[in-house]
């Protein structure tokens, strides 16, 4: 079950989360984006530091502030104490001293600044994977850094699927009962152990990659529309839900544009027949989308 930036962008949409994966029958896993906006708000922080523009760091203490009051709308009681202190941990030890870096150091070079940004970004889905992780009595954190492996290609990165096929059999191998939660987009370099991602809006291909290792039954996409639609529906208000797909459909769709799953997403859940559900969060008894074979 991936959630996206808004399904984990609010105390409302994670208390619905929290609802939609209660119901389900256990093991889970839950892979989940940054807070909606905050990838865009650390990599324009990157930017302003780069200009030697301290304000960003009272950009940070907003989003600090906001993770905290998303933990204490929603984490369990026993939980929020170390929640809270992870949030303070990686925000005063890692994204203010990397800021502050960027901004004192006009000598850095071009690839130091490149890997200081993709550390930098990482932090979203470490932060909200936290809060989603505390809010279930049988959380499971996993850490997508330690299995998700890409190597370089061209200007780009992909996937290195022997080694994350072999890491993650590893790190699940115990997959018991209970909400196992990990991070979207995040990944390492296989050679350098770089932090690096699967590219923006790569939470989905996280998580199909997973269902195509774990062989999951299904894979559901949990975002902020009703399920895949004919057209965008910010720009088209008359589209309307797709109730079924084939894996061919969506690969066009997405491919054209369907911003609704990223790319990448499909080719590995149809290689092994795994069905795909897009579903809303915020109004999760409408039918959705089914993506399949025929
Ligand atoms: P998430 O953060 O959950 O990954 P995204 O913003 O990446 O969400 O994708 C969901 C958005 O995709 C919707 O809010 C919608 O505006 C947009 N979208 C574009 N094309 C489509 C489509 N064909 N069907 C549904 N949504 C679409
Ligand atoms: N947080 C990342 C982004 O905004 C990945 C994702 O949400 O899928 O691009
Ligand atoms: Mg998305």
């Amino acid at each position: 079950m991936k959630f996206g930036g808004t399904s984990v962008g609010s105390i409302e949409s994670l208390l619905n989360l929290r609802d939609i994966v209660n119901a389900e029958p256990k093991p889970v896993l839950v892979v989940v984006s940054a807070m909606g906006g905050f990838t865009n708000q650390l990599l324009a922080m990157c930017e302003q530091a780069q200009q030697r523009d301290i304000s960003c760091l009272d950009i940070l203490e907003a989003a600090r502030k906001r993770h905290h009051d998303a933990i204490d709308g929603v984490v369990v009681e026993s939980m929020r104490d170390e929640v809270h202190a992870t949030i303070d941990r990686f925000v005063d030890d890692s994204l203010k001293p990397y800021y502050l870096a960027l901004a004192t150091n006009p000598h850095m070079p071009v690839d130091e600044i490149e890997r200081m940004c993709d550390a930098i970004v990482a932090h979203g889905e470490i932060l909200s994977s936290a809060i989603v992780a505390g809010m279930f009595d049988d959380g499971v954190p996993h850490l997508s850094l330690n299995y998700m492996r890409t190597v370089p290609d061209g200007n780009g990165r992909v996937l290195d699927w022997e080694e994350t096929g072999r890491l993650v059999k590893d790190d699940f191998a115990a997959m018991d009962d209970g909400v196992h939660v990990a991070q979207g987009f995040i990944s390492r370099d296989k050679d350098t152990g770089d932090v690096t991602n699967l590219g923006r809006g790569g939470s989905d291909y996280t998580a199909a990659i997973l269902a195509t290792l774990l062989d999951a039954e299904a894979l559901e996409i949990w975002t902020d529309v009703d399920g895949f639609m004919t057209a965008d529906p910010r720009t088209h208000p008359d589209a309307t839900v797709i109730p079924q797909m084939t894996y061919a459909q969506a690969q066009e769709m997405c491919d054209a544009g369907a911003k609704v799953i990223y790319p990448p997403t499909i080719a590995p859940v149809a290689m092994k027949h795994i069905p795909v559900w897009v579903k809303n969060t915020f109004n999760p008894s409408a039918p959705g989308t089914v993506i399949i074979d025929e």
